[in-house]
């Protein structure tokens, strides 16, 4: 069986993938890509109809290419991030093999690089680059059992309210996923009830700026990884409906229940934590920290910009906020559906012997750099910062891959040009 040599495979066609093509063939690092779909996949088919960039088009984008024909503060649809994907692999020229999937990498025995096997054939690198994505598992919690009479969907299977069963649902997730499934599925007419967990929520604008703006000039994107065991909050923002600031109590307003965690559950009651009040007090902390860190900002810059006070405002706590249902009988409350909106694990269970994960599964790595010579990540959360796993974060730490991938590369020139010594 012939077997084809490449210098640096990339793994994963998204944009992770595609932005490590652009700075590796700027490195004049000869490289392929492997993608087991279509380019950007993601983005097609593992989200929901109506689902909109959380930023704006002039933010959430590479740095070598605009949305065509796109009002820049518009938030674009997924269909077209991905086509501008497609769109930035022509320009670029990126060598993508779409509809190849890699089933194992391992090393290869004696000599530098590994064996790439893929649904195509054998492939050797002497540098891999796993770019397959920040959320590639997604992770449901083990507290209702598979067997109980209702259905459970993960956010990535669901598509819109019409494909759901008729009845009420439950959304667990308080993230930008979670709080747009649910307004979506109240403005469709259902009955909705949502878990909300710990959450930041920065306001969609704030003095006639977005907030990718205000998280960009209060130097909040590059915020560095958290240590280990700091606790993941996530980050609620929609660009739904031309972008608004996610708020709790007015999704209550709506008619959504909102309910503490999602804790446990037994002969078909569901139980949630006494935490609701604490969380949305939290939320509120957070967006007012924001307020507060853009008006100083402001005041220092001497920048102009007009006030808006009426960001302070928050508005009455609703029932569900000052008497919080504690208990839920599923088929009482007429429930027929819970969407798990909690977020994603990684999956590198085609890594065999490869020195690059914990004893979890869970990459090992410095900014993307492994302890296996020439294994990296890309497109990890918090790879290097904040920004890491959103489009344009990404951009910047394939640039730094490159960099590494091209210098290592002039240490083995320097070998190969230099006799052993006596
Ligand atoms: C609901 C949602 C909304 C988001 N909205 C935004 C947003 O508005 N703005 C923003 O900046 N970020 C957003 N993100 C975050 C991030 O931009 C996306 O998750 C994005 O898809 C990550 O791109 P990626 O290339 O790193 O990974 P992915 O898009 O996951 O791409 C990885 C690719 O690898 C391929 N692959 C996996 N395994 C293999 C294999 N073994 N062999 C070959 N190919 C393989 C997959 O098919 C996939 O195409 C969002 C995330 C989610 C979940």
């Amino acid at each position: 069986m012939s077997v084809e040599k490449i210098d640096t495979l990339v793994i994963g066609g998204g944009q992770a993938g595609i932005a490590m093509s652009e700075h590796l063939s700027k490195c004049n690092v000869p490289h392929l890509v492997l993608e087991r779909a279509r380019i950007a996949e993601r983005w097609r088919s593992e989200r929901w109809d109506s689902l909109v960039a959380n930023g704006p088009a002039w933010h959430d984008r590479f740095p070598g290419m605009e949305f065509a024909n796109a009002d820049p503060d518009a938030f674009i649809d997924k269909e077209a991030v991905a086509d501008y994907f497609v769109a930035y692999a022509q320009m670029i020229d990126a060598p993508v093999r779409t509809g190849v999937e890699v089933t194992k990498v391992s090393r290869n025995k004696g000599q530098r690089g590994f064996i790439i096997e893929t649904s195509a054939g054998v492939i050797e690198a002497q540098n891999v680059v796993a770019a397959t994505g920040p959320f590639q598992r997604p992770t449901i919690p083990p507290i209702i059992p598979e067997s109980a009479d209702i259905l459970q969907i993960h956010s990535n299977s669901y598509r819109n309210p019409a494909a759901l069963p008729e009845g009420a649902i439950l959304v667990v997730g308080a993230g930008s996923s979670g709080v747009q499934i649910a307004d979506e599925l109240a403005r469709a007419g259902r009955q909705v009830y949502l878990s909300v967990g710990p959450h930041d929520r920065p306001p969609r604008s704030y003095r006639g700026r977005d907030f990718v703006w205000w998280l960009g000039v209060l130097g909040k994107w590059d915020m560095e990884t958290p240590g280990p065991g700091t606790e993941h909050v996530t980050i609620a923002v929609s660009g739904a409906r031309g972008g608004e600031t996610v708020d709790f109590r007015r999704l209550a307003e709506q008619g959504i229940t909102l309910v503490g965690m999602t804790s446990n559950y037994q002969n078909g009651v569901l139980t949630f934590a006494p935490d609701l009040a604490k969380n949305i007090a939290a939320g509120d902390a957070n967006l007012m920290a924001l307020l507060d860190e853009a008006d100083a900002y402001i005041a220092r810059n001497g920048i102009d910009l007009p006030q808006e006070p009426e960001a302070r405002i928050l508005g009455p706590d609703p029932e569900c906020l000052t008497h919080p249902v504690l208990e839920l009988d599923l088929a009482k409350a007429g429930i027929s559906t819970i969407i798990w909106a909690t977020g994603y694990a990684v999956d590198y269970s085609w890594l065999e012997e490869i020195d690059a994960l914990d004893e979890k599964g869970r990459p090992k790595h410095q900014r993307g750099v492994s302890a296996e010579p020439g294994f990296y990540f890309l497109g990890l959360p918090w790879q290097s910062r904040r920004g890491s796993s959103f489009i344009w974060g990404v951009w910047h730490d394939a640039k730094h891959l490159a960099d590494r991938i091209s210098t290592q590369h002039r240490y083995i020139d320097y070998h190969n040009a230099n006799p052993r010594p006596a």
